[in-house]
């Protein structure tokens, strides 16, 4: 059931239940979740849907394994367990949204690593938490892209879908209806000095509630709002994007020497169906953001012809991408455990830190309006606003 947002005044005004600034997967998610319960909603986006980070992210759906890698499983781990039997679920259209027809690119992933196990890793994948979800691969159950005599090394295999995240986009926005509108500047709106709704450029769209999903916006509405917390940060990226028509599919964390993938590979179907590889871990960490392009590039091939020297990308094309992942503040930059949410009054405030955890950051907005007594209260036609153009992977542009 879906419930379009109210008409106050046909031009300049209009009202809704939930107010959402931002289309990404955070916001995406949210607004179909509250339409479903009844809600109406209003999502505001400045620039095109399917966000930032979202639209090149490598689409896994973790269920917390590959963080828990460093040892004992943890907080982490446990929170997001669940992340990919209910994404399963909803892609099989038995779940809390319906997403069939959206492409599964993969059943796994895969831990790789390519010399002999680095001490402890037997260990791990032994250890009663990890068996069941984790499973050592014969040479017979290698993805297709290891059969090769020249693979070395040892493989398991995570049991956790990998989605096609553009088509996940526009699932999304269908489910969405109406409820998009384009603006590129919000400010707050109040009305005797509490928070109502927002002003999206002039248009004042009073809510019950006002979500921030805008990912590395959130800090600038914040500071809009004059709020200095929740604090966010930020982690830069330099992801390198390969493009050629018969690359291998492969979706895997090539492990080095520490817990973290030196490289992870997941394959993605470009519009003109090449494949792209987005390459990411490590290499486009630290040392890969320092990197200019040309340097990035040519890390990404020296790596690729360590790895997996038996494909052949002689007539591939190469680019990379930078991009910030934006979450809330913790300590020594440390991965977030769980979909972030912080509520004040009027106001939510959230980060999914995962794409995998969306789900997860819906529950908790449903679960804040119903502590707070919130319902859905506004019905009716709604004034024809400008409406955000679908956005496009960064191999899309990139390779254009
Ligand atoms: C390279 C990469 C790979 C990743 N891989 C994975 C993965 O495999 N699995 C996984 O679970 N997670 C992954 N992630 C993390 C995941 O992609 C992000 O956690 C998630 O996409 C964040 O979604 P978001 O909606 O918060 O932000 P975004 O996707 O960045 O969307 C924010 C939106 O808000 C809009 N906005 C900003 N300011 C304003 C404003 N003032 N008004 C209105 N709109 C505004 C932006 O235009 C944008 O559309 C990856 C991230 C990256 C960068």
């Amino acid at each position: 059931m879906t419930a379009p947002a109210q008409a106050a005044d046909a031009t300049s005004s209009l009202t809704t239940d939930i107010l959402i600034a931002g289309g990404g997967i955070a916001g995406l998610w949210l607004n179909a979740r509250l339409r479903a319960a009844g809600f109406s909603t209003v999502v505001v986006e400045k620039n095109t849907l399917g966000g930032v980070q979202t639209l090149g992210s490598q689409g896994i759906i973790h269920g917390g394994i590959k963080y828990a890698l460093s040892g004992s499983l943890t907080g982490a781990s446990e929170a997001i367990a669940d992340m990919p039997s209910r994404w399963v679920a909803s892609l099989e259209g038995r779940g809390e949204l319906d997403l069939q027809g959206v492409r599964r690119l993969s059943e796994a992933h895969y831990l790789w690593s390519p010399g002999s196990l680095i001490s402890g890793l037997a260990g791990f994948f032994a250890s009663k938490s990890v068996r069941g979800r984790a499973e050592a691969c014969s040479k017979a159950d290698l993805p297709e892209a290891f059969k090769n005599s020249s693979f070395k090394g040892k493989a398991y295999r995570l049991s956790e879908v990998v989605v096609d995240v553009p088509q996940l986009v526009a699932r999304l926005v269908e489910l969405g209806g109406d409820s998009f509108v384009r603006a590129e500047q919000l400010l707050p709106l109040r009305e005797g000095g509490v928070l109502c709704g927002l002003r999206a450029d002039g248009i004042e769209i009073k809510a019950q509630r006002v979500v921030l999903s805008a990912g590395l916006g959130n800090a600038d509405l914040l500071s809009q709002l004059g709020l200095s917390t929740p604090q966010q940060q930020v982690r830069p990226l330099h992801q390198v994007l390969v493009k050629a028509p018969k690359l291998p599919l492969l979706y895997a964390h090539a492990l080095g020497m520490g817990p973290k993938p030196r490289t992870t590979i997941t394959s993605h179907i470009a519009a003109d169906g090449d494949i792209v590889w987005n390459l990411g871990g490590d290499l486009a960490e630290a040392d890969g953001v320092a990197r200019d392009e040309a340097s990035q590039i040519a890390f990404a091939k020296h790596e690729l012809a360590d790895l997996l020297p038996w494909v052949d990308l002689s007539s591939a094309r190469f680019a990379t991408w930078r991009v910030q992942r934006a979450e809330p503040a913790q300590n020594g930059l440390l991965r977030p455990d769980n979909a972030f949410l912080h509520s004040d009054a009027a106001l939510m405030v959230a980060w999914p830190t995962k794409l995998a955890l969306s789900p997860n950051l819906a529950d908790q907005v449903l679960a804040a309006l119903s502590a707070q007594n919130i319902t859905p209260q506004a019905n009716g036609a709604r004034p024809d606003l400008p409406r955000p153009a679908l956005g496009q992977a960064p191999w899309e542009r990139l390779f254009a």
